[in-house]
């Protein structure tokens, strides 16, 4: 007997969105970013509903072997590298391609005795400050990995900090392409650069392989909204309202008494909190579906419960859906009152909330 909320990730969903990533760069091959659970979503299943793509890729080489035991044959790739000596043998093992984004890493390539066919990611800082060789440094490293007996191919790659707001003046899309095209040029290998927003809004700068991750879910990676690029939820948040309140003006709602009507209310009270992976820091007003009709909810978020405005939705009560965002409501929109990102309120769906394949 569960808790009346649930999940439903559609596998539709999820192809109709790979679909709309290789339709902006056709030429392109397609990793699927199925890192942290497939974002949110449930590795195995994502696997299933992207088993059009060329490869998938992810930062968690436990995931990684995790993928080839569940039978995926196409390539896989660990986008920050490995982080031992002792992952070597086991990505050598299964077949995994890894980014390389340090000297240290291709210290414990060189030293590597068993055989192995690596295909190696060189990863270029240009920009971006997080992962990454400099790029007046790049081409030593590459240099470096040639020379090392396994090494099959050197595939370059960087990352973006600012496709969605490409002209953002502390660092230009433009200046990120530039820094990596004239590093890398005359280089032998494919490249790979984009991400959602690049992909999106961006597709010349495709090239060989591009990396969206967030759009395959149908979240918006900045830009625009989900439906503005074509894209649908695959994650919809569904529960039902479990208890209803009739507030005076003047009495207060949830902990900390943080909403205090100045109006007579109906509330009702929503079976999902923040142990559920709603987002506590959601305020007064952030939108949300009962019985398909937008309301906002109302108060603090509690744990395990939420509280909604029930006033202009007079046939709702005890047992109405409520959907807290998916198929018709935008997570994006959630996530923008709670002063965060749709990419956070997919990873962080917890494991108590049961999940339904639709
Ligand atoms: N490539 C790299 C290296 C990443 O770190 C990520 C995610 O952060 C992605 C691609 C996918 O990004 P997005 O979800 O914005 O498409």
């Amino acid at each position: 007997m569960p808790r009346p909320i649930v999940a439903s990730i559609s596998l539709s969903a999820l192809q109709h969105n790979l679909a709309v990533a290789r339709a902006h760069a056709p030429a392109a091959k397609v990793w699927g970013v199925v890192k942290a659970n497939g974002y949110g979503h449930g590795l195995e299943r994502v696997m299933r509903g992207f088993a059009a793509a060329d490869g998938l890729a992810l930062v968690e080489p436990d995931y990684a072997v995790r993928l080839r035991e569940l039978g995926w044959t196409k390539p896989i790739l660990l986008l920050e590298g490995f982080f031992d000596a002792d992952d070597l043998p086991v990505l050598a093992r299964h077949d995994i391609q890894f980014a390389v984004h340090c000297e240290e890493q291709i210290t414990l390539l060189e030293a590597y005795a068993g055989g192995a066919d690596w295909h190696v990611h060189l990863k270029m800082n240009s920009g971006m400050n997080r992962l990454g060789f400099q790029p007046d440094v790049f081409r030593a490293a590459y240099a470096r990995l040639q020379k090392i007996a396994g090494v099959r191919s050197i595939t370059m790659m960087t990352h973006f900090a600012n496709a969605d707001d490409a002209g953002n003046p502390a660092l230009p899309l433009k200046e990120q392409v530039r820094r990596f095209q004239a590093a890398t040029e005359g280089l032998a290998g494919a490249r790979s650069l984009c991400n959602s927003a690049a992909d999106l809004m961006h597709g010349e700068l495709a090239h060989d392989w591009i990396r969206p991750g967030v759009m395959l879910y149908g979240g918006s990676p900045g830009g625009g909204t989900a439906a503005d690029f074509g894209l649908r939820a695959a994650m919809t948040l569904e529960s039902r309202i479990i208890g209803v309140q009739d507030v005076q003006p003047g009495e207060a709602v949830g902990y900390g008494s943080r909403f205090v009507a100045d109006k007579p209310m109906r509330l009702g009270v929503v079976a999902c909190g923040y142990a559920d992976g709603y987002p506590r820091h959601a305020p007064t007003g952030t939108p949300i579906l009962v019985d398909g009709v937008k309301t906002t909810t109302v108060g603090r978020v509690s744990m395990d419960m939420l509280e909604v405005d029930l006033t202009a939705i007079p046939g709702a009560g005890v047992g109405s859906h409520v959907e807290l965002w998916g198929q018709g409501l935008p997570i994006d929109e959630v996530a923008f009152s709670a002063g965060t990102i749709g990419y956070e309120l997919m990873c962080a769906l917890a494991p108590r909330v049961a999940v339904r394949e639709v």
